[in-house]
C-alpha cells in the first residue's frame, strides 16, 4: 500500500517534471537537419531561418546537414531521433514526391512526423554551364536531341527537386539524357559552373547569383509568371515548354510524439523568421516567395504534403521511374 503511494507520488513529481522541461524548452541548442550538402537551396533557407529562429528562441539553431540518398537519409534520421523538440527538419517537395519514386522508404511521411509550418516556395530555373552552345531554351531542346549521349543533367539525386524538374525536362526533350547525381545543389552548382556537367534544373535560391554574375547560362523559369528579380529570363510557357512547371514549396518537421508546448514554441518562432526583415529581403534578393501567416502553421504543412502526394503520385508512375 505504502509503495503504492509511494510509486504514484514518484509518477506525479515526474509527470510535473515532464512538463515543467516541455514547458522551458529549449534549455540547449536545437539541431536543424537539412537533407542535401552545404551550400545548395535547402540549405540556404535553413540557414535564414535558422538565424532567425534563433534570436526567437534564445538557442542556438544548429544545422546539420545528412546529405545522400536523393535526400531520403535526413528524414531518415529525423523519424528516429528523440521527440523532444530538440532535432528538426527542413525539407522539401521531396517530402512528397519520395514517397512513390521510392519502393521502400526508412521513414513515412505522413506518419512519422509532426508539422511545423511552411517556410516558402521557389521556382526552378533551367540553367546550364556556360560553354554550352546553345542560347535559347528551343536551342537547347535540338541540342539535346541531336546530341543525347553526351549531354549531362545534374541532379541532387532521386528524389531531388532538381531530379523532378529533369524529368519534367526529359520528357519534355523526348529523349533521355545521362544523369548525374551529387549530393545537393551546391557540388552540382560547382561543378556546372567548372564546366564539369551541361545542364541543371534547380532553385533560384542557388541560381539567381550565377545568372546574374554570367557564371551559367539561363533559359527559363519553371513558374506560371516571371520572377521579378530575373525579369528578363522567360518563362518555360514562354519559352515553349508549359510542361516545365514547378514550385519548390518547404517546410519543417519534428519526429512524431514531439510535446505541444515545444512544437507551439517552434511554430510561434517560424512565424517570426518569415515576418524578419533580413529573411524577407533575401528571399526577394533569390526569388522566394515567403509564405502567409496562415501557412506557418502544421495544419498547412500536413494538408499541403498530403496534396502534393496526391498530384505527382500519378506523374511519377506514368514517369516509371523508382528507386529501392
Ligand atoms: N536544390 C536541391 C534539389 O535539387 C537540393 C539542395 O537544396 O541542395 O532538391
Amino acid at each position: 500500500m505504502k509503495k503504492n503511494l509511494l510509486s504514484i507520488a514518484v509518477a506525479g513529481l515526474m509527470a510535473l517534471a515532464g512538463t515543467a522541461s516541455a514547458q522551458d524548452y529549449p534549455t540547449r541548442p536545437v539541431t536543424l537537419v537539412v537533407p542535401f550538402a552545404a551550400g545548395g537551396p535547402t540549405d540556404t533557407v535553413a540557414r535564414l531561418i535558422g538565424a532567425s529562429m534563433s534570436k526567437t528562441l534564445g538557442q542556438q539553431v544548429v544545422v546539420e546537414n545528412v546529405a545522400g540518398a536523393g535526400g531520403t537519409l535526413g528524414p531518415a534520421r529525423v523519424a528516429k531521433a528523440p521527440a523532444d523538440g530538440y532535432t528538426l527538419l527542413l525539407h522539401h517537395i521531396g517530402m512528397a514526391t519520395t514517397a512513390t519514386l521510392y519502393r521502400k522508404l526508412p521513414f513515412n511521411a505522413l506518419t512519422d512526423f509532426e508539422y511545423i509550418g511552411l517556410v516558402g516556395e521557389s521556382p526552378m530555373t533551367i540553367i546550364a554551364r556556360k560553354t554550352l552552345a546553345p542560347a535559347k531554351l528551343s536551342d537547347l531542346v535540338a541540342y539535346a536531341k541531336e546530341n543525347k549521349d553526351k549531354v549531362t543533367l545534374a541532379n541532387a539525386g532521386v528524389g531531388a527537386a532538381s531530379h523532378l524538374c529533369g524529368m519534367l525536362f526529359q520528357s519534355a526533350v523526348g529523349v533521355p539524357l545521362t544523369t548525374v547525381p551529387y549530393k545537393g545543389t551546391g557540388p552540382a552548382m560547382n561543378d556546372i559552373v567548372a564546366g564539369q556537367v551541361d545542364i541543371l534544373c534547380d532553385q533560384t535560391t542557388n541560381t539567381t547569383e550565377q545568372i546574374k554574375g554570367n557564371t551559367v547560362k539561363a533559359y527559363a523559369v519553371t513558374t506560371k509568371a516571371r520572377v521579378s528579380s530575373l525579369k528578363d529570363l522567360p518563362t518555360t510557357a514562354e519559352a515553349g515548354m508549359p510542361s516545365v512547371e514547378v514550385g519548390i514549396w518547404h517546410g519543417v518537421y519534428a519526429p512524431k510524439g514531439t510535446p505541444k508546448p515545444a512544437l507551439d514554441k517552434l511554430v510561434a518562432a517560424l512565424k517570426v523568421a518569415m515576418k524578419d526583415q533580413t529573411v524577407v529581403a533575401r528571399y526577394g534578393d533569390l526569388g522566394l516567395d515567403p509564405v502567409a501567416d496562415a501557412d506557418v502553421t502544421p495544419g498547412a504543412l500536413q494538408a499541403k504534403l498530403k496534396s502534393e502526394i496526391d498530384k505527382w503520385a500519378p506523374v511519377i508512375k506514368a514517369a516509371g521511374v523508382y528507386a529501392d
